[in-house]
């Protein structure tokens, strides 16, 4: 009996526990928590509906360490998968230490009142989980996550030396609004407007955000633009790969986001700074979360693909090579088989396949660990069983840019 608690019953949570209801065998017993427990009942109704399988509820405020480890020990948990937001991770994994228990996440740790996407504070945890036999697994999603798994595929079975490696993520979905998010959107709009940052020859390169822009056709979605980011996996990447001479991140963006976004900078609606309105506090990105649709809403009207993969060039027994491992997933399917769009899925699903490998026990260390540093073979194997299948060409030339 293997029993998981899954901590946020939001877009991600809820794939990830419909996904686990469908694999009864390594996910035996089931309870998913989160600030407001009826976001719970109405995912527990769904799983229900579709696989037949009951999951427990809960409500937690995970912000709350002593009352989080309760809550582990009193559902028996083995593993504690935290789908809540970043700035729950400490706790989360604080909780997990006291009640003796597995972690797993796919985000790493942020600070509220500083956007920073850094591991520093996750792997300071090293020793409490080595010293007591425990496992966190850390980013367990898409990006960072199956791209980090992608990376570690190519340097077993591709490219033995890698030397430069970027990460495409595109979305060629569309849902019919005018400004949306796919993921948290107080999580996003962070990521988007913090200054960019690629590895280059073993230094990181500053540059402002969403200015350096190429044209890159993706496979079954087309021709995009996509701009250079910072992703929190290029800082695990370089480190537990230090052949890698360059690394780095693009995400597509169209012209109306790009637009919609630039002009709520310049009027201030994308500051984590509190400003005081009425007598209160508040602070002006959580307020525009408020307003923007929910990212959990939009699978219904959601139409197009995703194709997230990593390009990486180097040499193999003397010869140079250049690689493409990449996903294709479509929007309506994810919609149809659990009721969210494909952003919510392409994390859900590595999270659900991360928990079953160290269930499973096929990936097993004690202490905190990025997911490059595992064998990529199972993990693969599961992505094609279970609604992620990926594919790799190998292309003539490294790329132009
Ligand atoms: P949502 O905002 O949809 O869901 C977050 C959930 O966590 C909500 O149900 C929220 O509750 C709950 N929550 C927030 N604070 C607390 C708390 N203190 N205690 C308990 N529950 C809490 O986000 P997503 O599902 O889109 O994203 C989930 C995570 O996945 C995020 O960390 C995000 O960064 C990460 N992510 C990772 C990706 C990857 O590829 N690696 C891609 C996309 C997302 P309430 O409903 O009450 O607000």
């Amino acid at each position: 009996m293997t029993k998981t608690l899954v901590i946020g019953a939001g877009g991600v949570g809820s794939v990830a526990v419909h996904k686990m209801a469908m694999l009864p065998d390594i996910f035996t017993d089931i309870t998913l928590a989160s600030r407001r427990q009826f976001k719970c009942d109405e995912i527990a109704g769904s799983v229900l509906e579709r696989t037949g399988v009951s999951i427990k509820t809960a409500r937690i405020d995970a912000d709350d360490a002593d009352a989080t480890a309760r809550l582990i020990q009193a559902c028996g948990a083995k593993l504690v998968v935290n789908l809540a937001l970043p700035y729950q991770d400490l706790s989360i994994m604080d909780a997990c230490l006291m009640a003796g228990a597995d972690y797993l996440d796919t985000a790493n740790y942020e600070p509220p009142e500083e956007a920073k996407f850094e591991y520093s504070w996750q792997w300071a945890y090293q020793e409490k989980f080595a010293k007591q036999g425990l496992m966190a697994l850390l980013g367990s999603g898409f990006d960072p996550g199956v791209t980090n798994v992608f990376t570690a595929y190519t340097k077993k079975h591709l490219i033995a030396d890698m030397r430069t490696l970027d990460i495409l993520d595109c979305n060629g979905g569309d849902h019919g609004q005018h400004f949306a998010t796919n993921f948290n959107p107080e999580i996003n709009i962070r990521e988007v407007t913090a200054p960019s940052r690629h590895w280059q020859d073993k230094k990181w390169i500053e540059t402002p955000a969403l200015t350096t822009k190429q044209n890159f056709d993706f496979p079954e979605v087309g021709a995009r633009n996509m701009y250079l980011m910072y992703h929190e996996e290029l800082e695990s990447l370089v480190t537990h790969f230090p052949e890698i001479e360059r690394a780095r991140f693009w995400m597509t963006f169209g012209d109306a986001y790009l637009k919609h976004l630039e002009v709520l900078q310049n009027v201030g609606m994308t500051s984590i700074e509190p400003v005081i309105y009425e007598g209160q506090e508040i602070i002006p990105l959580q307020f525009l979360k408020a307003v923007l649709p929910n990212p959990g809403d939009l699978g219904k009207t959601t139409t197009g693909k995703t194709c997230i993969g990593t390009i990486i060039s180097g040499s193999d027994n003397g010869q140079d090579k250049t690689a493409y491992i990449y996903n294709i997933c479509d929007h309506e399917a994810c919609f149809k088989e659990v009721g969210s769009q494909a952003v919510s899925y392409t994390t859900g699903v590595p999270a659900m396949i991360g928990a079953a490998m160290m269930l499973g026990g096929k990936w097993r260390g004690e202490g905190v660990f990025n997911m490059e540093q595992f064998d990529p073979d199972p993990f693969m194997d599961m992505l094609n069983q279970h609604g992620l299948p990926w594919q790799y060409v190998m292309l003539e030339k490294p790329l132009a840019f």
